[in-house]
């Protein structure tokens, strides 16, 4: 994801990450706009992201009507969250934290930081953040 970065998290700050539906904005992998990314990606992974990318920058298994992954069940490691937190080899306790902060990276990336997406992807994060401490 644009962005991400490790050494950006905030242990202080306690994090619920939940992914979005009707975003999609990681599934642009435009190599020029996700260095962060392909910096942590082996050989052969970077083979696999590649043939990824369409002409349009956009991921040719993403749908950009539905905003959905066509290959969802068959996504490649990279595309997990899981195996992303593990890429960047991030502390199991910090996870959530990093995952919210890639994903607010790259959600204002797309679709711009005043956009009703980011709106809607922090209300879900203040939302179980609220839940969290109830
Ligand atoms: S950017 Fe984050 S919230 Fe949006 S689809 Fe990707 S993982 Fe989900
Ligand atoms: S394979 Fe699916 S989840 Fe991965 S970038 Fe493409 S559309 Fe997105």
């Amino acid at each position: 994801m644009t962005g991400c970065h490790s050494s950006t998290v905030n242990p202080q700050r306690a994090a619920v990450w939940q992914c979005m539906s009707n975003c999609g904005a990681c599934c642009r992998l435009a190599p020029d706009e996700r260095h962060e990314a392909l910096e942590v990606l082996n050989e052969s992974q970077i083979k696999t992201y590649m043939d990824l990318v369409s002409n349009d920058g956009w991921c040719r298994f993403y749908d950009t009507g539905s905003r959905k992954c066509k290959i969802y069940e068959d996504r490649p490691d990279f595309c997990k969250v899981a195996s992303l937190i593990s890429l960047f080899r991030v502390e199991k306790e910090q996870a959530d934290d990093f995952a919210c902060k890639c994903c607010t990276q790259q959600i204002k990336s797309i679709y711009g930081s005043r956009s009703k997406e980011i709106k809607r992807f922090k209300k879900i994060l203040r939302m179980n953040s609220n839940n969290m401490s109830r």
